[in-house]
């Protein structure tokens, strides 16, 4: 009888990296009827390769591959060799190595060049401070409040008082944590790290082997380019924005997209209605956290409004440079800004509201941790921005930002 070989339906709502994998997987399975509906006009999501640079690409969105042991992405990458150099890591950046003086510039707000023992130092420190966050995190009650700046502040000064070091040398010290904090910052894309759960800090495992594996010339977009090749083009509508999931059931009485068969009705913000055994979503926390009460009907059960409304996100901008001419030294990985202290808009909520938006005008660049070199490109370099200050920078025009 056809009905018992029928294949299950499945609706997939967003065509990221997520989706496209998901839908992949489905179709070579063989077993499913597989339909992607993506809001935008193009697929990748927050991969997003652009090349408007000339003929090599520069990432918009995600750059790396993090951890090259038992990752998927990174065995799809060098299967179909997508890789740069095959795989082999080029990046030193702040993390396991991080010990060779023409790979890091670490510069004062007035342009001075930190003696990069110091810089080292500073380092090392703080990659001891971050093992005692994970430690002292797992003793903690899951509803502790406790946060990763508060341990870093007061972990950082006593690992400074430990040192004898002259005034300039203290300041240059408190200076170079306020610079790892904000790496944190962009590694955790978080708003702050008193933002960030001490408890839940050390949950976070990176995957083992290189952390900055590269892509090949043809960037992110060569991963999304060959899921993409494994999908059926009629499988995939863009611009297609899911406006709700009903999963009571279609054949329910509440249901509002009827269908006897199928027990999920998925509506789109055109007014399409398509039916399916199951559905698949993949949308962002973001747009879960705007979206979730309305989203699902009926609403999702309470544990999952909760994760979805405890867990956080922030912010973070990159900004490219490009220079006639490198003024830097070719090993370099990157140039790292040491500001003044200041109170971050992003940590400190105190400000009114003028005051507040007088202070983000003429402070907004100090969240701007450094800058770092960009593959394939000599005389480019990209920055990292986070918080506030990230979503700020998008209000202003470009030449305010090279400013
Ligand atoms: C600036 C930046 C740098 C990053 N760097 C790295 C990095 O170096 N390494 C790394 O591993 N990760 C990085 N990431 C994270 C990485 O990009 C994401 O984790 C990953 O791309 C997420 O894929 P996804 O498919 O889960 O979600 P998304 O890519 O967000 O895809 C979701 C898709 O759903 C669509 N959608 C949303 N709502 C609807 C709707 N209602 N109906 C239909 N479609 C909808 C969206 O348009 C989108 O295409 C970075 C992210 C950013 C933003």
């Amino acid at each position: 009888m056809a009905a018992t070989t029928e294949k299950k339906t499945v609706v997939i709502i967003g065509a990221g990296l997520s989706g496209l994998q998901a839908a992949v997987k489905l179709i070579q399975s063989g077993s499913f009827q597989v339909k992607l509906l993506e809001a935008t006009d193009q697929a990748g999501g927050r991969v997003n390769t652009s090349w408007k640079f000339g003929s090599f690409p520069i990432e918009l969105g995600a750059n790396w591959i993090h951890g090259n042991h038992g990752n998927p992405v990174y065995e799809l990458a060098k299967k179909h060799k997508l890789l740069h150099d095959g795989g082999k890591n080029v990046l030193n950046r702040f993390g396991e190595w991080f010990d060779d003086e023409d790979e890091n510039y670490f510069y004062t707000e007035n342009g001075m060049k930190i003696n990069y023992k110091l810089a080292k130092k500073a380092v090392d420190i703080y990659h001891k401070i971050v093992d005692k966050c994970d430690n002292t995190g797992q003793k903690l009650d899951d509803g502790s409040r406790a946060n990763v700046g508060d341990m870093i502040d007061n972990e950082g000064i006593k690992e400074i008082e430990k040192l004898k070091l002259t005034e300039k040398e203290r300041r240059q010290m408190l200076g170079l944590l306020e610079w790892a904090k904000k790496l944190e910052c962009v590694d955790n894309a978080c708003q702050s790290t008193y933002d960030l759960s001490l408890r839940w800090f050390g949950e976070y495992v990176a995957l083992p082997g290189d952390y900055y594996t590269e892509m090949g010339q043809g960037g992110y977009q060569a991963l999304v380019d060959l899921l993409l090749s494994k999908i059926p083009v009629e499988c995939l509508q863009y611009n297609k924005p899911v406006k709700s999931v009903d999963w009571c059931g279609a054949k329910s009485e509440r249901s509002e997209v009827k269908d006897d068969r199928h027990a999920i009705g998925v509506e789109c913000t055109d007014g399409e209605k398509v039916t399916a055994d199951h559905v698949i979503v993949t949308t962002s926390l973001g747009f879960l956290k705007e979206n979730s009460e309305t989203f699902f009907n009926p609403v999702l059960p309470e544990e999952k409004l909760e994760a979805i409304s405890k867990v956080g996100y922030g912010n973070i901008g990159k900004i490219f440079l490009r220079f006639k001419n490198r003024f830097w030294n070719k090993h370099l990985d990157g140039i790292q800004f040491i500001w003044d202290s200041c109170d971050a808009a992003s940590s400190k909520e105190t400000q009114s509201k003028t005051s507040h938006e007088e202070w983000m005008k003429s402070n907004w660049f100090r969240n701007i941790c450094g800058f770092e070199r960009v593959l394939y490109h000599k005389t480019t370099l990209v920055g990292w921005i986070y918080g506030k200050e990230a979503e700020y920078m998008e209000s202003l025009d470009d030449e305010e930002i090279k400013n």
